[in-house]
């Protein structure tokens, strides 16, 4: 987990697929692109298409209308989306919740044994749960990372919860600490592990042997944190996955 680069969080749309389903599509720019393309990120699972800098994006869309057999081809292969609503099953600290909405005008999260209350309108539940999640991840991470910052004797600098795609977590040159909230879903050692392998960057900048030996002793199960993390990782994303933006405004 090097060092992030920071990207802006993508545009998206909706399409129909053959079978009547319909598919999220995150839609990017990148001026390196030289022909649009339309592909499963590999750390989400998600459909995103690619446009190079001066293509439009109706032409884009055009392109993705004409391909949507092969994107159901191959979403198939993935497990379905998940959002945040009432009934659904959420994963927290690696326990089963279930969100149960109750309506009210002001929005209110509680975990009260294996349910997720949610009082909210029900056109915000999904923002409830996401602000929810981002606060425990921020308490969770913070309180973990104090400790092992401790233990290694070396402070970090800033702590961020964001929500990467592509990264778990990062340490930058200056010490400062990022993380994807998703990490809160995992398994209470899990979190351990990743909080520990970015706290041991402080130390050493690098993956050596070295690297790996502090990690050990800030984390006792990092094995077992990290297989996890490689074989279910990309679970995580399943989770909260919110229509586009424009759909979200059309609908209120
Ligand atoms: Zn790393």
């Amino acid at each position: 987990m090097a060092p992030m680069s920071q990207t802006s969080s993508p545009n998206s749309t909706t399409v129909t697929l053959p079978s009547g389903k319909t598919a999220i599509v995150n839609i990017r720019r990148s001026s390196r692109s030289r022909r649009v393309t339309l592909r499963i990120a590999p750390g989400t699972g998600q459909a995103e298409l690619v446009l190079p800098g001066r293509l439009s994006e109706r032409k884009g869309i055009a392109f993705l209308q004409s391909k949507t057999s092969w994107l159901e081809e191959r979403l198939a292969k993935y497990p379905d989306p998940i959002p945040f609503e009432d009934g659904q099953i959420v994963p927290f600290l690696g326990e089963p919740l279930t969100i149960s909405h109750l309506n009210a005008k002001r929005a209110d999260v509680q975990k009260d044994g294996e349910q997720l209350i949610v009082s909210a309108p029900t056109a915000r539940i999904s923002k409830a749960v996401h602000d929810w999640y981002r606060r425990e991840a921020g308490c969770e991470i913070t309180l973990c990372a104090n400790q092992k910052s401790k233990m290694l004797g070396t402070p970090y600098g800033r702590l961020s919860i964001r929500d990467t795609k592509s990264r778990w977590g990062s340490c930058s040159a200056r010490g400062d600490l990022n993380f994807s909230w998703r990490v809160v879903m995992a398994p209470r050692y899990v979190l351990d592990y990743l909080v520990a392998h970015e706290v041991a960057h402080l130390a050493e900048m690098n993956h050596s042997t070295s690297f790996w030996t502090i990690v050990e002793q800030l984390s006792d199960e990092f094995e077992k944190g990290r297989k996890w993390l490689r074989l279910n990782g990309h679970e995580l994303h399943r989770y909260g996955v919110e229509l586009p933006a424009r759909e979200n405004r059309a609908s209120e």
